[in-house]
């Protein structure tokens, strides 16, 4: 492969322009290395090295540069290090806090929904309440009437060889009287029909609400 053997020709320190030379010099001028056909071409008037004079000048001053970096230059680099951390932590404990701050609005604005919803279903029922009261009323009345002539039917029935006369008759007229009432009983004559007033939730509450929650985030 075309890029396996460039490196090769890297690693062997050759020159790419003068059939594989050995590299041997370095040019300020260009900053690149030259092989000895290149100093005796286009770098010859360059400012240029052996590397051999630039290792020697690299062993005297690398080491003191080195230790230079180490001690004064890293320890500076470290604590760039952990300011980053800090910067992370500090983003997470934000975000932790925004986390517990939208957790609580969102237990508020449920008991504040489940309070409308709650009081809504309260009304209603109070209002069902109200309009079946009349029904109630009259239907336990009708029960009694419809008791009492079962009572009093079974008996002119079963005893009217032994009751006395008179009896007899208070008690056919009182049953008249009962079933004339009882016939005029009639669950349709009342109009007692729940009314839910419109709007059955206030939706003027629940879209106040949707706007806090969209404004939480607009004060940031
Ligand atoms: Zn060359
Ligand atoms: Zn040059």
């Amino acid at each position: 492969m075309a890029t396996s053997s460039e490196a090769f020709r890297f690693a062997l320190h050759t020159c790419e322009n003068h059939d594989q030379k050995e590299l041997i010099g370095y040019c300020k001028t260009c900053q690149e290395k030259i092989c000895s056909s290149c100093i005796k071409g286009k770098h010859a008037t360059h400012d240029w090295e052996t590397i051999t004079d630039i290792l020697r000048e690299k062993k005297r001053s690398l080491p003191k540069e080195c230790k230079e970096i180490r001690t004064s230059i890293l320890p500076g680099l470290r604590g760039e290090l952990s300011r980053f951390d800090t910067k992370i932590k500090e983003e997470n404990v934000r975000f932790e806090q925004t986390e517990a701050t939208l957790n609580g609005s969102r237990q508020s604005y449920i008991s504040k929904i489940n309070r409308l919803f709650d009081d809504k279903i309260n009304e209603c029922r109070q209002s069902t309440d109200a309009a079946t009261r009349i029904y109630k009323d009259k239907r336990d009345d009708l029960k009694q009437k419809v008791e009492f002539l079962d009572v009093m039917t079974t008996s002119l029935d079963a005893d009217i060889d032994t009751l006395p006369e008179h009896d007899i008759l208070d008690m056919e007229k009182e049953m008249r009287e009962e079933l004339e009432k009882a016939l005029s009983y009639r669950a349709d004559k009342y109009m007692c029909i729940t009314v839910f007033l419109p709007g059955l939730m206030d939706e003027q509450a629940l879209e106040n609400m949707i706007g806090e929650i969209h404004n939480m985030f607009m004060e940031e």
